[in-house]
């Protein structure tokens, strides 16, 4: 049984993940409870989301920027009231290098989250490369962002090193802490990653068969989080494995 239950909801935080629909998918009802108590939650989207679509003749760049527009309305969706940053990287092609790594310690010195929400980088036999290096991004731009040494052409700019006193992985190899969260958090989570029109046949609907698939699509999303609550004995959940420690 997970015992460690609900952090205090930060002033700010910053969930960081590859792919537009990803932050909703894995943290949507703990984003829309932090914004309903007054967090500033702020998006980072890694990729561009350019081969999001099983349509071989498909026009990416229309696409990036649907993409775009859906992530924002999810956003909003949620509650949420920080910006939605996007660093632009093509869609499974992410790398780690400092290149990569200054953009993403960039965002933590403008935003000074005391949380960030990432994909978890230590998730064993993962497939997709971006969610793995996204999660090695996340880590690596904690590390650089704290310190006056990483990057200092970045603290010319008026900004200085920031330090977030917690790290919260989604999808995490090994859960040691759940969020509660509320009906009306599983709604907007539901909302939220609705608001992603261009995604519904390949993901959210992907492997449903058999009925209305919007309907099952809910049903699906609420079980997860039943799922997950029943791990700490809450009734609605969203699991991570949380770092303070390091931090
Ligand atoms: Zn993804």
């Amino acid at each position: 049984m997970i015992t460690s239950i609900d952090i205090d909801p930060p002033d700010r935080a910053l969930v960081m993940v590859a792919h537009p629909d990803d932050a909703e998918f894995q943290a949507g009802a703990t984003l829309a409870k932090w914004s309903r108590l007054g967090t500033e939650v702020h998006h980072l989207i890694i990729t561009d989301g350019s081969k999001g679509t099983w349509n071989p003749d498909a026009d990416t760049s229309e696409l990036i920027e649907t993409r775009k527009a859906e992530q924002r309305n999810a956003a909003a969706a949620l509650g949420a009231t920080g910006e939605v940053h996007f660093l632009g990287l093509v869609d499974g092609e992410v790398s780690v290098t400092p290149t990569e790594i200054a953009a993403v310690a960039n965002v933590i010195r403008l935003v000074k989250p005391d949380v960030v929400i990432g994909h978890d980088p230590w998730k064993r036999y993962r497939l997709h490369p971006d969610h793995r290096r996204a999660g090695e991004l996340c880590v690596e731009g904690i590390v650089a962002a704290r310190d006056p040494h990483f990057f200092p052409e970045q603290l010319k700019d008026g900004l200085e090193p920031h330090r977030p006193s917690t790290l919260l992985l989604f999808e995490p190899d090994e859960a040691n802490h759940v969020e509660s969260v509320q009906e009306v958090d599983l709604a907007k989570r539901i909302s939220a990653l609705e608001a992603f029109a261009s995604q519904l046949e390949t993901t959210h609907f992907y492997k449903l068969d058999d009925g209305d698939p919007m309907q099952l699509f809910r049903e699906r999303e609420r079980q997860r989080l039943l799922d997950q609550g029943s791990l700490a004995g809450v009734e609605l959940g969203e699991v991570f494995h949380v770092i303070t420690d390091q931090l």
